[in-house]
């Protein structure tokens, strides 16, 4: 991210940072401060519809999640800018400098052709010796510029080459969630762009871990972030080639199922949620055995007239009504819409 403001402008900006953190209790931690600012003055749609959705549902506004939203909606794009954007600038920098570099010898070079015809045609037989050599001289430089520039040339396109490839990379890490190693929302997207899902029968499912929040508040959040990894995995583990796994919210999946229709959906809903059921935990420092964490789903199928790509935000908002259903008549279920 980059921003352009005078001390005078980044004072009064700081100040109304400070008044969110505060509001929140939040300590100004570099990532608060990141997200705060970015809230302030940044045009990141994606990082202010998230805080407008955690607000909504008025979820707590915790540093775990500003840390949520950093690393979905920041880190990721100041990632970009170090690992390509900061390279590629160089590489430009330095082969538009060699280029110059080069113009100003053709220039001479012109300018010097240019005085030598004038001398040619008031041709005196004594100047031509000088003459002869003096382009000679000019000529032979203009030579080495121009191999120099060959080689300078040659160098640029290596390195833009490999930049490309490293490109790539960092393009299909932004699609990824670090955490579970599923797709993040803009892997969402992204799919939905490039796949084509015109099959009328793709089913979608939406999990939520239960009661997630105590298992934070009693083992803490790294055991939290753990219980995410597996829960992640076994959720992948059930999934086939053309379905997406998502982590759509911070202890929240969502699967799309192609080519499945509802009954073949519940089937892979009850695997994965007897899946994690089953899952085993242990308290790393007494080897304690935890209770069984557990998951509920809401399911839905695509209607005749309803696409992926044009109606995610209807579908999805079906199968929460599916999955709070699942929650209302006590959890560790699937119900569907
Ligand atoms: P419910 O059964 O109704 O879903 O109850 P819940 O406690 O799970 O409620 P909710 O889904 O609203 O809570 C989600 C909690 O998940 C709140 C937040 O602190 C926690 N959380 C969100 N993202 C992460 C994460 O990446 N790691 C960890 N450890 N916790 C997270
Ligand atoms: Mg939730
Ligand atoms: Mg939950």
């Amino acid at each position: 991210m980059i921003y352009q403001h005078n001390q005078t402008q980044a004072n009064v900006i700081m100040g109304k940072c400070l008044k969110l953190l505060e509001q929140y209790e939040l300590s100004p931690t570099p990532v608060n401060y990141a997200v705060a600012y970015e809230l302030q003055v940044g045009k990141n749609v994606g990082l202010r519809s998230d805080y407008e959705e955690l607000i909504e549902n008025r979820s707590q506004i915790n540093n775990y999640a500003m840390q949520h939203l950093y690393f979905s909606h920041l880190h990721e794009a100041n990632h970009v800018d170090k690992e390509f954007a900061e390279p590629f600038t160089n590489v430009l920098r330095d082969t538009l400098s060699d280029i110059e570099e080069s113009r100003k010898v053709v220039t001479n070079y012109q300018k010097e052709l240019d005085e030598s015809e004038k001398k040619l045609e008031n041709f005196k037989p004594e100047t031509t010796k000088q003459l002869i050599t003096k382009l000679k001289k000019s000529t032979k430089m203009l030579k080495a510029e121009q191999q120099k520039l060959a080689v300078r040339l040659q160098q640029a396109e290596t390195e833009t080459n490999s930049l490309r490839v490293n490109l790539a990379k960092l393009e299909k890490e932004a699609t990824i969630d670090t955490l579970s190693q599923l797709l993040n929302r803009q892997g969402l997207q992204k799919a939905l762009n490039h796949t084509k899902f015109d099959h009328p029968h793709n089913s979608v499912i939406l999990f939520d871990i239960d009661n997630f929040k105590d298992v934070n508040d009693n083992y803490g959040h790294i055991f939290g972030d753990h219980v995410i990894q597996h829960v992640a995995k076994e959720i992948k583990s059930r999934v086939r080639g053309r379905d997406l796994a998502i982590r759509y919210g911070g202890e929240e999946f969502l699967v799309i199922l192609a080519d499945t229709e509802i009954k073949g959906a519940q089937v892979v809903g009850e695997k994965i949620r007897s899946g994690v059921e089953r899952l085993r935990w242990r308290n790393v420092k007494t080897g304690k055995q935890l209770p069984s964490i557990t998951l509920s789903g809401g399911i839905t199928q695509l209607k005749r007239e309803e696409s992926l790509q044009e109606d995610i935000n209807s579908i999805i908002s079906r199968a929460d009504e599916a999955l709070y259903n699942a929650k209302s008549a006590g959890r560790n279920r699937v119900k569907f819409k």
